[in-house]
């Protein structure tokens, strides 16, 4: 039997990335993924600027500039039935938006984590679903779904916003309070389609749409389950979308953050801990930068040989705090108008009107100053 310093359970954005640095610095650590690899997500696809200093750190920057991809340059956003307004993004002449925001397959971003980790040390066994954990003298043990065991005095939950882990340990409130539901499709480009990120604020919810090359675009919604139909069926419309295509689904979209990221040896990163509202395309850089916090925490008060201890709960539950802290505002005010279309749908019009304010909030949510990442 393997003893591992670390299990990471869940190898999206926040568990490779943790996985990774915890590999660097020696640690024996296994990803165990429910997935089989590489696999597409429910996702706008959108990586905010803030995710390249930790890419950096990867030292994979390059090889994600090297994946398909696109860069916007505008930013469409339009209400049904007012004028569509034109934001220009990542403007040369700017250099607070010197990092781009770039549009990508998670498919294939999420499969260039998963290896990095894996050339940095860590194992990684895909098709692995967690289903059970147990604490003997210490020491955490995790069964698969297949009956499998493995064993470490350290778990990492970052298995996504129904975390396994999370619930096992009880660290949810008891309801998700969001009736929500999140669907997303890569389509086909509709026709006279410019390649811009459009953000488009329907009668009962919001979606949007970013290029990813290849005349394939992703298209994602958001809306009340019960609404969810008829936004479909007026978005499809809205693009021209005359063929069948294949929609993957997501809920909650929100729910209640982790009552404790961190306590007896198990700690939660990404989505599993705390999840942000999708419209402004954040959740993957709080993904890769709560990650690598968790991974610095873990690796440098006391090491990954030592046993856990209080002092890097401690030192984790105010690092993320502090992380999620900041710079929110703009998502929760998202996640208000969001949760309710009517005022959102009365709001977004007045908006429109004031390019200005519109060009501030883009500014500040793209510019990765304005992340607590050095
Ligand atoms: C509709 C929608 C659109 C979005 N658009 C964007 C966007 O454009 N840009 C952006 O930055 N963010 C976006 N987000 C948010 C983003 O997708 C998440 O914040 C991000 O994926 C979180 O990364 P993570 O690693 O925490 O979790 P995930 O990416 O969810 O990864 C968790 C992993 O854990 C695995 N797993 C789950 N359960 C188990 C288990 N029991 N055992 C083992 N493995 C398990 C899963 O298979 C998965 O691979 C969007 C979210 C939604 C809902």
């Amino acid at each position: 039997m393997i003893r591992y310093d670390l299990i990471v359970v869940g190898g999206g954005p926040a568990g490779s990335t943790c996985a990774a640095l915890c590999a660097q610095q020696g640690g024996r650590i296994l990803i165990l993924e429910a997935a089989r690899f590489p696999r597409d997500k429910v996702c706008g696809d959108c990586l905010n600027p803030a995710v390249w200093p930790i890419l950096d750190r990867l030292g994979l920057s390059s090889a994600v500039r090297c994946l398909p991809s696109t860069i916007p340059s505008i930013i469409r956003f339009s209400v049904s039935g007012h004028p569509e307004l034109e934001i220009p993004i990542q403007s040369d002449r700017d250099p607070s938006l010197s990092l781009e925001e770039r549009i990508i397959r998670r498919r294939d971003f999420d499969a260039l984590l998963a290896a990095r980790a894996c050339e940095l040390g860590a194992g990684f066994r895909d098709n692995s679903p967690v289903t059970n954990l147990r604490r003997y003298s210490g020491i955490w043990e995790i069964t698969l779904a297949s009956g499998e065991k493995y064993h470490a005095p350290r778990i990492i939950g970052a298995d996504g916003r129904n975390s396994v882990i999370a619930r096992l340990q009880h660290r949810y409130p008891p309801k998700p309070r969001d009736a929500r539901i999140g669907i997303q499709a890569h389509i086909p480009h509709p026709s006279g389609y410019d390649g811009s990120l459009a953000m488009r604020i329907y009668r009962n919810g919001y979606g949007g749409l970013a290029d990813l090359g290849s005349g394939m675009a992703n298209l994602c919604l958001v809306a009340n389950k019960d609404s969810m139909r008829e936004l479909r069926l007026e978005a499809e419309r809205y693009y021209g979308i005359s063929t069948p295509v294949v929609w993957r689904s997501i809920t909650p979209i929100s729910r209640g953050q982790a009552k404790e990221p961190a306590r007896d040896g198990i700690y939660l990163c990404g989505d599993a801990a705390r999840v942000v509202e999708p419209f402004t395309g954040e959740g993957i850089s709080f993904a890769l930068r709560s990650g690598a916090l968790l991974a610095d925490i873990l690796c440098t008060s006391g090491g990954l040989t030592s046993p856990p201890s209080s002092l890097q709960d401690r030192s984790y539950r105010l690092a993320h705090a502090q992380l999620y802290g900041r710079n929110l505002w703009i998502n929760r005010l998202t996640r208000f108008l969001s949760e309710h279309p009517r005022i959102a749908h009365l709001t977004a019009p007045l908006l429109l009107r004031h390019p200005s304010l519109l060009s501030f909030l883009t500014k500040k949510v793209l510019n990765p100053k304005n992340s607590d990442v050095e």
